[in-house]
């Protein structure tokens, strides 16, 4: 499986790291080995000092796609699920001055945590999920899916252009405003509609 990440999906996430918003969606990849489940501790890892969460709606592939058409994207999933897509910024922020991919910033092991899924039909409006994170009880995050610049169907219908989407693959859909820093001992908290789907803390 793979991991699709989505960039400045969320206009003023775009503002608050002074990026340009998007013509069209960016994405970006994570490999497996980055998948980090179970609630299990994420371990800080020694060559950042600087790694950023990102709260992000994640959509799981239900089945297999190309060049899927905008009108029949929403058959492509079936689960609604959340996770951090974890960001070493300090390096992020050399990638992009020196024009280098970012995968040492973004696809290290254990950045992409992934909480507990629920079915797209146990959730009121596709268009309308609220989500959040709490950081040591504090919220840090709250997004709501209306205000992605490109909806879940326009993400998979660009991405399948160029990628086969496969089962089981997970599409992070980019994040709100209010990414911030952990630290070693932070206890995070992911809600979606209310309902907790991950919960972990940091080592
Ligand atoms: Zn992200």
């Amino acid at each position: 499986m793979k991991i699709i990440c989505i960039g400045r999906n969320y206009a003023d996430h775009a503002k608050e790291l002074n990026n340009p918003v998007p013509v069209n969606p960016v994405f970006f990849m994570k490999p497996d080995s980055s998948l980090l489940i179970n609630n299990k501790p994420f371990f800080y890892p020694s060559f950042s000092k600087e790694i950023h969460y990102e709260t992000e709606i994640v959509l799981k592939i239900a089945r297999l796609g190309k060049c899927i058409q905008p009108q029949f994207a929403n058959r492509y999933y079936e689960e609604i699920g959340i996770g951090i897509d974890f960001t070493a910024r300090d390096l992020q922020n050399i990638c992009k001055k020196e024009g280098h991919p970012w995968e040492i910033a973004k696809a290290f092991d254990q950045s992409a945590v992934l909480g507990k899924f629920v079915p797209k039909t146990s959730l009121p409006d596709l268009s309308a999920i609220n989500f959040q994170l709490e950081l040591n009880d504090i919220t840090v995050q709250k997004g709501n899916t209306r205000d992605l610049l490109f909806s879940f169907d326009e993400l998979i219908t660009y991405v399948s252009t160029f990628v086969t989407l496969k089962t089981g693959d997970l599409i992070y859909t980019g994040t709100p405003a209010g990414v911030g820093p952990v630290k070693i001992g932070d206890h995070l908290v992911a809600s979606v509609e209310g309902k907790v789907l991950l919960d972990f803390h940091v080592k």
